[in-house]
Order: structure tokens, then sequence, then C-alpha cells
């Protein structure tokens, strides 16, 4: 669990490059700023793609975002990568679950529903795993901004998950779960 869960490489998380800027896509460099946050960077880079006239869907697929809600949204946790982990986050820079606004804390727990159904709609797994690791003695590799992890599992996985197992248990690349996951919440 430990591989799953901690510590979180956040200049993987979008597959970005792993020097400053942390959580900006490559595709989405253009947008000059850091906010010194790799999800708050996330969002900004492709906002600014959008408002820049890149089209939505061609913004968030570089992001790796697959829905986007009213406070929060989701997006692939890209590294380490296991087929079907999201994170699910408000668009604030947030710490404190307890401190949100409840409508912010009540979607999370909605999206967190939906992903539950739609892991189960698209991959039929055995187990599902929703949990938030809040501060770095928590094993949050992102502390200032809070996020929860949503992601299937299947019996055998439970103690450590080598690249092999993964590939194993769910033989997916990032960019067919991507669009799986999109499609999945386009369609209810
Ligand atoms: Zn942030």
């Amino acid at each position: 669990m430990d591989y799953l869960w901690t510590p979180w490489r956040y200049h993987y998380v979008t597959g970005a490059a792993p020097e400053a800027r942390k959580g900006v896509p490559a595709a989405l460099a253009d947008w000059p700023g850091d906010l010194g946050c790799v999800f708050c960077n996330l969002i900004a880079a492709a906002d600014h793609a959008i408002q820049s006239g890149v089209p939505a869907d061609s913004a968030d697929s570089a992001a790796h975002i697959v829905h986007r809600a009213s406070a929060c949204f989701v997006c692939l946790n890209a590294f380490p990568y296991t087929s079907g982990h999201v994170l699910i986050l408000p668009y604030a820079h947030e710490s404190s679950f307890a401190d949100l606004p409840t409508t912010t804390a009540h979607e999370i727990a909605d999206l967190a529903q939906r992903m539950e159904r739609i892991f189960a709609q698209l991959y039929r797994p055995h187990g599902v795993n929703l949990g938030m690791n809040l501060g770095e003695a928590a094993g949050a590799g992102v502390a200032g901004h809070l996020h929860l992890h949503a992601l299937p599992r299947w019996a055998g996985d439970t103690n450590f998950m080598t690249t092999l197992a993964e590939t194993r248990i769910l033989p997916e690349d990032l960019d067919t779960t991507y669009l799986r996951i999109r499609k999945a919440f386009q369609g209810e």
C-alpha cells in the first residue's frame, strides 16, 4: 500500500518534467506562471490554454482532467500509475477537509460515489479504495492541496503491487483509461 499511497511524486502526477513548475503538462507549457502547487499549476495551465483558444477537450486531455464539476475536478494520477487511479480535488488550494465549504465537501463525496459506480461499470473490480491523506505525516505528497484517491482494486494486489502485477491485473494504458473514464462521466 505504501507504493500506492505514499509518497506522491508530485512532479510525475501529470507526466510533467521534474523541474520547476510542477504539474504543468508539457503540452500546456505556454502558461508562464508558477503557483508552487502541482494541482494549482495543473488547473491554471489548462484554464489558460482554454482561454487562449485551445478546445477545452484538448486542454483537459493534456492535463488528464477527466471531469470538471462546480467546485472540484477529477484527474488521473499518472504516477505511480495503476489502471483507473484518479484524484478528486477542489480547484481551490485547501489543505483541510474540515475547513472546506460544505458544498465543496459534499461535491467530493458525490464524485467519489460516481467514481465507485464508474469503476464497477468499466472494470468490475473486487474492491475500491477511496481515501485522503491529510498532512505530510499522513503520507500526503502534496500536503497543501487536499485530494481524494479513488482506485479499483483486485484480490491479491493488497500487499504490494509491482509493475508486473499491475500489467497482469489490468493491462490498460493511461490514454485508454482517460478516454474510458471521461466518456463514462459524460454518459451518466
Ligand atoms: Zn494547490
